[in-house]
């Protein structure tokens, strides 16, 4: 098999005596679609905020596309990264959130053009271009000029998964990104990422309690419980099948 595109060896992390990620080894293959779930607190988040590097580890060592995120080599041993390192590996990932975190003062075509120009030094015709066509393509191509309050939540977060793919990622993270939505428009959103995932060449790792597009859509999925993968296997398996008594209890209480 060739090397993942994420790789999490031995991770740890901590807050004071709590044990939140708990020598926690995973990977992820080029492409793939993987879920997590499992119950609050068993730290789901805590996987992507690790791999948005937003905080440190306190052990082991995080891989992306076959870099250390999280060290770097000097003189031919590991040191922690350097902020600069970070975020050079970080780039490669992008990160959706339940509340979107829109700028509020911007439309949703410079939403999606700020970090392009910012941080990757895009000519601003080329940002324009680019926000421009990722809009057309969640289906916002109308409300390029609206401003985040005249939208909807579903039409937000779905600015929000233009901004993110803006940056050209190889790595998408979705972080709960219908759960602060309204019923209705759940399925807005879910039908982009579905849309993504089947025309991207995109790794994405999704946080979800959408068990049913869970099921359709990864290739696999992680059941945490306490900070560690308590069961993983393809979705038919896990949901019908779990062989963990965690996972069977937590599936008949959400399911
Ligand atoms: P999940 O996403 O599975 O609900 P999280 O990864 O958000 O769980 O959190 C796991 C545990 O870590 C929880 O007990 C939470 O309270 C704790 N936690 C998360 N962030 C912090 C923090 N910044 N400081 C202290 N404890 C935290």
């Amino acid at each position: 098999m060739s090397e993942p595109m994420v790789r999490f060896e031995n991770v740890t992390k901590r807050y004071g005596s709590l044990t939140v990620l708990d020598q926690l080894d995973l990977d992820i293959q080029r492409n793939e679609k993987v879920s997590i779930i499992g119950p609050s607190g068993s730290g789901k988040t805590t996987v992507l905020r690790m791999l948005m590097t937003l905080e440190r580890i306190n052990e082991g060592v995080i891989w992306v596309d076959g870099e250390p995120l999280t060290h770097m080599e000097k003189n031919g041993s590991m040191v922690p990264a350097s902020d600069r390192h970070l975020r050079r590996v970080r780039g490669k990932i992008g990160m959706v959130f339940q509340h979107f975190n829109l700028f509020p003062h911007m439309t949703s075509l410079q939403n999606c053009m700020e970090a392009p120009i910012s941080v990757l030094g895009l000519p601003r015709a080329e940002a324009e271009q680019r926000a421009a066509e990722l809009l057309d393509m969640v289906g916002l191509g109308d409300k390029k000029g609206h401003f985040p309050i005249q939208m909807s939540g579903g039409q937000k977060q779905r600015v929000a998964i233009a901004r993110a793919l803006a940056m050209r990622p190889k790595v998408m993270l979705f972080d709960e990104v219908t759960s602060a939505l309204d019923p209705e428009l759940v399925g807005e959103v879910l039908n982009v990422i579905r849309q993504l995932g089947a025309e991207h060449d995109l790794t994405m790792l999704m946080v979800t309690h959408q068990m049913g597009f869970a099921k359709e859509f990864s290739d696999r999925v992680c059941f945490f419980y306490g900070g560690k993968i308590a069961e993983q296997g393809p979705p038919d398996k896990l949901f019908n099948d779990p062989d963990n008594e965690r996972t069977k209890q937590f599936l008949s209480a959400v399911l």
